[in-house]
């Protein structure tokens, strides 16, 4: 059938815009006042039934092609779960009036058609069903409920559009997710080995020549950038699968922070490394977790500043439940809308995109690490005069 008009059957208020496009239909075709009136009532009859039985049936009007014959069919579908048969009151009538009238059921529905032929004089063609067709697309709604139902459907479409959009790019996600896993622990054998090797020659007794143990200590520099690389792939594919798993313990925090800056003073010798801590305090973290952020934030302070330049790292105790933490630079600092997207997955300032190398996918992780101990991060900044990361954790 080509289908020329459609409408859900929900209440009374639909048999009026029934009735009143039926007419429409076969007056436009050229039918007879006799034919059309026929022709509406066993419409309006079956639909009536359907409204007053059901709360979600449809109604198709189109025309159908036999043989070089068109026949005016309208098609009345409802859920199968409610029985109505040929003998029931407007069936019967309608049965009465036209002369091919069906009731079956398919795909859990019950379908009654009903059919009325075209006669040849109306010399009906495909050019002319288009035509008709596309008038009733661009018919303006009969009263302001048609014009309700037509927004609600268009409201609808549009929902379950966005729907099959989200669910694709759901799909695409996980996709994503899955290479993303998969690539970083393929790569993250042969980086170790080729590290271990690496410092295995380092440390063996052969002569090497200082450009050759140049060369060594390069590989063995760029290997570890790219195990740290590697690590954060793996780390975010973890986020996104939500499998970031802690293991949370007391740690005492002034020897926490200077055991680790010692360690990364020995990897930024050209930057001046201040602390200032307050009185003890007891904090409860993943300890490799935490070292992962503090080591993020000192490493971009330093990434991002000049050399000789001072990183100031500050504990403060907030209140009684968690202890504020500021990393401070004299850096390249950032832009506005830097401050507000910084932590977002893959993010980059456009001023460092040609002048560093990055992924965007540090500050990512330590915020994601950092709400997940219940502490809050942010950063305060200003382009060209550095940046000062805050975190809070919670402490004993
Ligand atoms: P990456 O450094 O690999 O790009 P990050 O997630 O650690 O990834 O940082 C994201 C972006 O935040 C950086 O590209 C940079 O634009 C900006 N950024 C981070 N730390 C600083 C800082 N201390 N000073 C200035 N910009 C920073």
């Amino acid at each position: 059938m080509i289908k020329i008009v459609q409408i859900s059957l929900e209440n009374e208020m639909d048999l009026i815009l029934a009735h009143k496009r039926s007419r429409k239909v076969a007056e436009k075709l050229g039918l007879t006042i006799a034919t059309q009136t026929t022709f509406v009532t066993a419409v309006s009859e079956i639909v009536r039934m359907v409204i007053e039985y059901t709360d979600r049936g449809n109604l198709e009007i189109g025309l159908e092609q036999n043989n070089f014959r068109y026949s005016l069919k309208a098609l009345v579908s409802y859920d199968s779960d409610v029985k109505l048969n040929s003998k029931d009151d407007g069936f019967y009538y309608a049965q009465k009036l036209v002369p091919e009238f069906g009731i079956k059921e398919k795909d859990g529905k019950s379908e009654i058609e009903i059919k009325i032929g075209i006669p040849r004089s109306l010399q009906l063609n495909q050019h002319k069903i288009q035509l008709l067709a596309e008038f009733f697309l661009s018919e303006p709604p009969i009263n302001p409920y048609e014009e309700i139902k037509i927004r609600n459907l268009s409201l609808h479409k549009i929902a379950g559009e966005q729907e099959e959009e989200l669910r694709r790019s759901k799909i695409i996600d996980e996709k994503k997710n899955e290479f993303i896993s998969i690539a970083s622990h393929e790569l993250k054998t042969p980086i170790t080995i080729i590290k271990a090797y690496t410092q295995l020659v380092k440390a063996s007794e052969g002569q090497f020549s200082d450009r050759i143990r140049g060369f060594l200590d390069k590989i063995d520099h760029q290997t570890t950038k790219l195990v740290s690389l590697v690590q954060q792939l793996l780390d975010v594919s973890k986020i996104e699968n939500g499998s970031m798993v802690y293991a949370i313990e007391k740690t005492e925090l002034n020897p926490f922070i200077m055991e680790m800056v010692s360690v990364m003073k020995n990897i930024l010798p050209h930057h001046e490394v201040i602390i200032n801590l307050p009185k003890e305090i007891n904090v409860q973290i993943d300890r490799l977790r935490m070292e992962q952020v503090f080591s993020n934030l000192i490493g971009n302070a330093a990434k991002y500043s000049g050399k000789n330049t001072q990183i100031k790292i500050e504990v403060f105790q907030e209140d009684e439940k968690f202890v504020k933490i500021a990393v401070n630079d004299q850096g390249i600092g950032m832009s506005e809308d830097s401050v507000k997207s910084i932590f977002n997955k893959f993010y980059r300032d456009k001023d460092v995109l040609t002048t560093h190398s990055g992924l965007g996918m540090g500050l990512y992780i330590a915020s994601k690490i950092i709400c997940d101990h219940g502490g809050a991060i942010w950063v305060e900044s200003e382009s060209g005069t550095g940046s000062t990361f805050f975190f809070t954790i919670p402490c004993e």
